[in-house]
């Protein structure tokens, strides 16, 4: 299929539910992407944070391969050697004061969100669950439940019953919430989709205390944050906080699906049948997953997404644009909040060959894969810089809201 039947091809059956670009990607290496006509990209859009190791790792490419011609399809009755090796893996890598010592698998972040709202609601034997304003789950019913942008909850209500929404970084409306019916607090420790808004020390800490001198759990939606993402493996260590599950997903398994809930020690045994779930813990998916956090560990893609996270934080700051509200971010986890609307912005970007989200209609978002050479991170901060000057004389009149 040539371009243009790809695009009319997909457009004439796709559900709908998504607005697409107009480019069909076919080859990815690294923080590249080519589409069907040859044009290459600088990727900040990274798979929406799920390709941290870049696209097709040659290691990655090989534990499937090898995995796939091996056994396919071992569910969760069996046992398995590649799912034994990853239980390993992530209970070793896991933040240390978490104490995690158990994982289910799922396959997506809003299962593995489903699953840490079942298991906090199981082991307390509660029904509330208090989240935050721009805090974004997911969208399967019980996380949509627990995401805050009401254009995303309405259209499905009545939803699964019991959230409470609390602004982000209010330590008195969370100490006024939190209560004897609270299973668990939901909290990211940077707000992905939600604008790219990390919390505060004082908040995340703190609303963490809130929960636990309550009897309530923490549950730490790491999905966007982990693996690297933050400059940690995973961003409960920037502020020591202990988190009682851990949902994960995105960059887990190099860019295939799968979730996780990491469990601490702290929840006691979950019963059989309480939960499950066919794909999950797939040894082929799981072989990925192995290979994928040997990469993270041998490349040190955390300490890279620090530096290189720091260094774009500090180069964005200094674009000097009328356009530009704030500049935020930890890590490769980067924002632009702009005083325009972003989706412009971004068809510009993609015309010069960088690729960005959006968070929000006016935050400009970069997600690189953290193996992103330096030179395309300057590249693409470079154009960004371009883009905005252009937009400055013909936009900024009239679009101040
Ligand atoms: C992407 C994301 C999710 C949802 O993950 P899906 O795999 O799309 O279901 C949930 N929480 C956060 C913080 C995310 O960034």
């Amino acid at each position: 299929m040539n371009t243009q039947q790809i695009i009319e091809t997909e457009a004439k059956y796709t559900s709908g539910v998504y607005s697409k670009r107009p480019a069909a990607m076919v080859r990815g290496s690294g923080a590249h992407l080519w589409d069907s006509d040859g044009k290459k990209y600088i990727d900040c859009v990274g798979g929406q944070g799920s390709a941290n190791i870049g696209h097709s790792h040659p290691a990655v490419v090989r534990a499937i391969a090898e995995q796939a011609a091996q056994l396919m399809v071992a569910t969760e009755v069996f046992y398995n050697d590649q799912r034994a090796a990853l239980l390993e893996k992530l209970v070793n890598i896991a933040p240390p004061q978490a104490k995690i010592n158990r994982v289910f698998f799922a396959n997506s972040g809003a299962e593995a969100n489903e699953g840490s709202l079942k298991f906090a609601k199981y082991h307390t034997g509660r029904q509330e669950i208090v989240s935050t304003m721009r805090g974004f789950h997911g969208r399967t019913m019980g996380a949509l439940n627990a995401t805050w942008e009401p254009k995303y909850r309405e259209p499905f209500a009545p939803l699964v019953p019991g959230v409470k929404f609390i602004p982000y970084d209010n330590l008195d409306k969370a100490a006024q919430t939190i209560g004897e019916n609270t299973a668990a607090v939901i909290i990211e420790i940077v707000q992905g989709e939600g604008g790219v808004r990390p919390g505060t020390r004082e908040f995340v800490q703190g609303i963490a205390a809130l929960a636990h001198e309550r009897g309530a759990l923490v549950i730490l939606d790491e999905i966007q944050t982990g693996f690297g993402r933050t400059g940690k493996m995973f961003a409960a260590e920037h502020y020591d906080i202990e988190p009682d599950l851990i949902s994960v997903a995105k960059s887990i398994a190099g860019g295939l699906p799968m979730g996780a809930v990491l469990i601490s020690e702290r929840i006691r045994k979950l019963d059989p049948q309480i939960h499950g779930s066919t794909f999950g813990g797939n040894p082929v998916i799981a072989a990925a997953a192995n290979a994928t956090i040997e990469v993270i560990l041998q490349e040190k893609l955390p300490q890279r997404a620090a530096e290189l996270g720091e260094y774009a934080l500090g180069r964005l700051k200094r674009i000097e644009s009328p356009l530009i509200r704030e500049v935020r971010g930890l890590g490769l986890l980067l924002g632009v909040e702009l005083k325009i609307k972003v989706t412009p912005v971004l068809q510009a970007l993609m015309e010069r060959g960088v690729l960005a989200l959006p968070a929000g209609p006016n935050v400009l978002r970069l997600l690189p894969p953290l193996v992103i050479e330096k030179g395309d991170l300057d590249k693409a901060m470079d154009e960004i810089e371009s883009v905005l000057a252009t937009f400055e004389s013909s936009t900024l009149e009239g679009s101040q809201n």
